[in-house]
C-alpha cells in the first residue's frame, strides 16, 4: 500500500472533513500532504500540487515562507498565549497600531476573534448594541445581498444566501432583508460593469428606504462574491452604499474577510470605492495563511458608546477563548512587513496581467459564459448554453471533472459549481500562471466535453464550495 493510501485509510476511519459529503471519499481519493514550500503542496507519495486556490484563500506568500517561519518561531519562545482579557502582549498591539494604519482613515479600534465567521458575529452584535446603547432599540434588522457568503455559524449563515449552506438551517436563522446582487454576470449585453452596477443599486435605496428605521446595518462582500462563485460588480456600488447608509443612519459593514491583503488589486477592496466603513471584518491571509485569526476594526464612534461605568451594562461582554493569540499576531506581523518590504501591491500588477493574459482565450470557449478578474482573482464560469449564460445542472458536477484533471497534473484547481478560478499565493511566477491556464483549459474541455447522465431535482439549490 502506499503511503498516501495508508494515510487517507487511518483518517477515513477516525475524521469528519468540512464541506464534504464523506461518501464522496469511497471514490475520490483524500490526498494527504505531507510538506508545503512556496506554491507547492506534496503529498506522501512524493506528487506535487501546485495551490491555484491558496489553501482555501489563505496563503499569500507560500507554505512554510521562511520569513513567516522565523517569526513564529520567536515568538514561541517568548510568549505562546495569554488570555487577552485584563493582559496584554507585545504582538497584539504592534499588530493592532498596523492595522489601524493601514486600513482606511476612522478605523481606529481592533477587536479579535479566531475565525472570519465569528468575526462577522462581533461585527453583526456590535452593530445592534450600538443602536441599542443609543436609544434606537428598533434598529435589529440586517440587509444583505443575494448570493452572499459570510460564514457558517447561525448569525453568518443568516446574513449569507448560498442556498446550498443554509437551506436546511432556514428554522434557525435570523430575519433578513435580502436585496438583489450587483453581479455583473447576467448583466444586459453590451453594458459595462459600471452601469449595472450602478443600476442594481436601485433596490437596495428602496430597501433602504422603506426599511431603515428597522435596520441595523448592511453587510456585504466588497467588489467579489467569493463562495457565491467569484461573481464581481464595480467599485461604484459600494461608494452609492456608503453614501446612502450615511443618509439612512445605517451601519456599513464590509467582509474583507476574502478580499483583504491585496486580493482585488489595493490593500482592500473599498479602497477603490474610497469609502471606510463602519465595521471592517478581516480574517483568511491575515497571518499569511498560517493561523485561525480575525480582526473587526470600529470607528471611535462605536466605540464610545459602549464605553462608560460598568453597572450601565453598555459593555461589549463578548469573548473567544484563543482571541488576540500572540503566534498568530506574529504571523500576521512578519505578513505585513512582506506586504511592505516587497511592495508586493505594486509588484502583483504585473501578475494580474499574466493572469489576464493566460486565460484570455478562454473566452472564446464555446461552453464558457464568462472569463471576469479583478486584480489578484480571475474566475472562469463553465456554462451549458453561452449565449443564455443557462448553467450546468449542478447534479452533474462538472466542476469536480476540473479539479481531478488538475490533480493528475499537478495543480490544486477547487472549482466553486461550475466556476474555475485562480486566486493564488502573490509568490507564483509567470510561467506558473501559464502552467495553471494549460491544465485549467484541458479540465475545462474535459469536463464540458463529458456527457453526464444525471436525474436533476427540480428547485434543488446550486451548489457552490464544494469540489464540484
Ligand atoms: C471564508 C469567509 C468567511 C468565513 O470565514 P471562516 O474563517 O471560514 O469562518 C466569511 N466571509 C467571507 C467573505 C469568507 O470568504
Amino acid at each position: 500500500m502506499s503511503l498516501n493510501d495508508s494515510w487517507m485509510q487511518r483518517d477515513l476511519s477516525v475524521l469528519w472533513h468540512p464541506c464534504t459529503q464523506m461518501k464522496d471519499h469511497e471514490q475520490l481519493p483524500l490526498i494527504p500532504i505531507r510538506r508545503g514550500e512556496g506554491v507547492w503542496l506534496e503529498d506522501f507519495d512524493g506528487k506535487r500540487y501546485l495551490d491555484a486556490v491558496s489553501s482555501w484563500w489563505v496563503n499569500v506568500f507560500g507554505h512554510a515562507n521562511p520569513r513567516i517561519n522565523q517569526r513564529i518561531k520567536d515568538q514561541l519562545d517568548q510568549l505562546e498565549h495569554v488570555m487577552l482579557a485584563g493582559f496584554s502582549h507585545q504582538p497584539v498591539v504592534e499588530l493592532s497600531e498596523r492595522l489601524v494604519k493601514i486600513t482606511p482613515p476612522g478605523l481606529d479600534r481592533v477587536f479579535y476573534t479566531d475565525n472570519g465567521s465569528t468575526g462577522i458575529e462581533v461585527a453583526l452584535k456590535m452593530s445592534f448594541h450600538y443602536w441599542r446603547n443609543s436609544d434606537q432599540p428598533n434598529k435589529q434588522r440586517f440587509v444583505t445581498l443575494t448570493n452572499s457568503y459570510h460564514g457558517e455559524t447561525v448569525a453568518a449563515m443568516s446574513v449569507g444566501d448560498v442556498a446550498l449552506f443554509t437551506d436546511t438551517y432556514k428554522p434557525l436563522l435570523l430575519d433578513t432583508l435580502k436585496v438583489p446582487s450587483p453581479d455583473c454576470f447576467m448583466r444586459p449585453d453590451g453594458m459595462s460593469w459600471e452601469d449595472h452596477s450602478r443600476n442594481m443599486f436601485a433596490h437596495m435605496e428602496q430597501t433602504l428606504a422603506e426599511h431603515h428605521a428597522e435596520i441595523a446595518a448592511v453587510i456585504v462582500e466588497p467588489l467579489i462574491q467569493g463562495a457565491g462563485g467569484m461573481r464581481m460588480y464595480h467599485p461604484v456600488y459600494l461608494s452609492l452604499l456608503r453614501d446612502a447608509c450615511d443618509r439612512y443612519q445605517v451601519h456599513l459593514i464590509l467582509d474583507e474577510i476574502a478580499v483583504g491583503f491585496g486580493r482585488t488589486g489595493t490593500m482592500f477592496a473599498c479602497e477603490q470605492a474610497n469609502v471606510t466603513p463602519d465595521f471592517l471584518c478581516l480574517s483568511k491571509a491575515l497571518t499569511g495563511g498560517y493561523l485561525p485569526m480575525a480582526a473587526v476594526l470600529t470607528t471611535d464612534k462605536v466605540y464610545q458608546t459602549f464605553y462608560a461605568d460598568y453597572s450601565t451594562l453598555r459593555a461589549f461582554l463578548h469573548s473567544h477563548t484563543y482571541t488576540g493569540n500572540p503566534l498568530a499576531c506574529a504571523a500576521a506581523l512578519a505578513t505585513l512587513d512582506i506586504f511592505e518590504q516587497d511592495h508586493v501591491i505594486e509588484a502583483n500588477k504585473a501578475l494580474a496581467a499574466r493572469m489576464n493574459k493566460a486565460t484570455a482565450h478562454l473566452r472564446d470557449h464555446p461552453q464558457v459564459g464568462e472569463v471576469r478578474q479583478t486584480g489578484m482573482a480571475v474566475a472562469i464560469e463553465m456554462v451549458q448554453d453561452k449565449i443564455s449564460k443557462t448553467s450546468y445542472p449542478w447534479q452533474e458536477r462538472r466542476g469536480l471533472k476540473v479539479y481531478q484533471h488538475a490533480l493528475q497534473r499537478g495543480a490544486l484547481l477547487r472549482p466553486l459549481g461550475s466556476v474555475v478560478y485562480f486566486l493564488p499565493p502573490y509568490t507564483i511566477t509567470e510561467e506558473q500562471i501559464d502552467f495553471l491556464a494549460e491544465v485549467a483549459t484541458e479540465g475545462i474541455d474535459i469536463a464540458t466535453r463529458a456527457t453526464v447522465s444525471v436525474s436533476v431535482v427540480p428547485g434543488a439549490p446550486s451548489e457552490f464550495r464544494d469540489p464540484g
